[in-house]
């Protein structure tokens, strides 16, 4: 299982102090993308327990509670999946209150459709706020918090 990387102390992902995790995978290709290094399915670094244990570990560090957040690369995509299940379906047990937003270029109708994929179904029922669309390089606007262009929705669906 590959993944891109981690932000400890993320600042611009989400309100407040964020720990980030980059799957690795994408198969879009927006134009304008900004992490055009998370595409290739076979890039970034191997995902081990170690790397697991330092998330749930760093997610509360120094009495700072982070939110989680979850981008890409593409965490929704069919080789994702597990990983992304994996490591959500694992802060969750060991942090129940710990705020989890994921961004993903799919909007939630399309995913509402694949609501029959067991993993699928369970990154959703656990995330507190989706980030929705794919990134759109003729709607961008840097203005506005967590969304790179304006097609792109934060929708609350756990609260
Ligand atoms: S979905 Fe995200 S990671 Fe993938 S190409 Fe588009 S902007 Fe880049």
């Amino acid at each position: 299982m590959r993944y891109a990387g981690i932000i400890k102390n993320d600042l611009a992902a989400a309100p407040g102090v964020s720990l980030t995790f980059f799957t690795q995978g994408c198969s879009r290709h927006c134009p304008g993308c900004h992490n055009p290094q998370t595409w290739d399915f076979c890039g970034g670094k191997e995902f081990t327990q170690d790397v697991l244990d330092s998330i749930i570990e760093n997610l509360y560090a120094n009495g700072i509670k982070r939110t989680f957040c979850v981008m890409g690369g593409e965490p929704l995509e069919n080789e994702n999946l597990f990983l992304t299940d994996l490591v959500i379906s694992n802060v969750k047990q060991a942090l129940p209150d710990v705020e989890i937003y994921l961004w993903t270029g799919y909007t939630y109708e399309t995913l509402q459709r694949r609501f029959n994929e067991p993993r699928l179904k369970s990154i959703l029922d656990k995330i507190n706020v989706l980030v929705d669309g794919e990134y759109k390089e003729e709607l961008r606007d840097i203005t506005k918090p967590m969304i790179g262009s304006i097609n792109q929705r934060i929708l609350t669906l756990n609260k």
